[in-house]
């Protein structure tokens, strides 16, 4: 069978999401690609091709935490998932650069207090 006459769908082969057989055909690129006669019967290049997407869907989901926002398509909750986390990283930034803003003025204050304390002791020093 040539390569090029294979419907590569992106769908991603796993043990849980096994369905009933269809009546689909790899060489006539109706394969569901999901039931258990079409893993079965999937050509080499297919095979490779689902291990590749399985290895990185679960790298992605565990860079994710593990955990994925649900949605109808997998690859509608990684990209939710990763938009989510990236918004809570963006919103944790922002906070930690106001916390580190809030922190320096505060230095500042302490500084301008101290100044004015040791210039109100040097003046009672010259006074007395
Ligand atoms: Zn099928």
């Amino acid at each position: 069978m040539k390569s090029e006459s294979v419907n590569i769908t992106c769908t991603i082969a796993s043990s849980e999401s096994v369905t009933p057989s269809c009546k689909g055909a790899w060489n006539l690129g109706t394969a569901c690609g999901k039931c258990q006669r079409c893993l079965a019967t999937a050509p080499a290049e297919i095979k490779l091709l689902q291990r590749e997407l399985k290895m990185y869907k679960e790298a992605w989901i565990r860079e994710l935490g593990g955990t994925l926002y649900r949605k109808s398509h997998l690859i509608d909750a990684l990209c939710l998932t990763t938009l989510m986390l990236r918004e809570e990283l963006f919103a944790l930034k922002h906070k930690m650069r106001i916390d580190m803003l809030n922190a320096n003025l505060a230095v500042r204050d302490e500084c301008i207090a101290l100044w004015a304390q040791a210039q109100a002791d040097v003046a009672a020093k010259s006074d007395g």
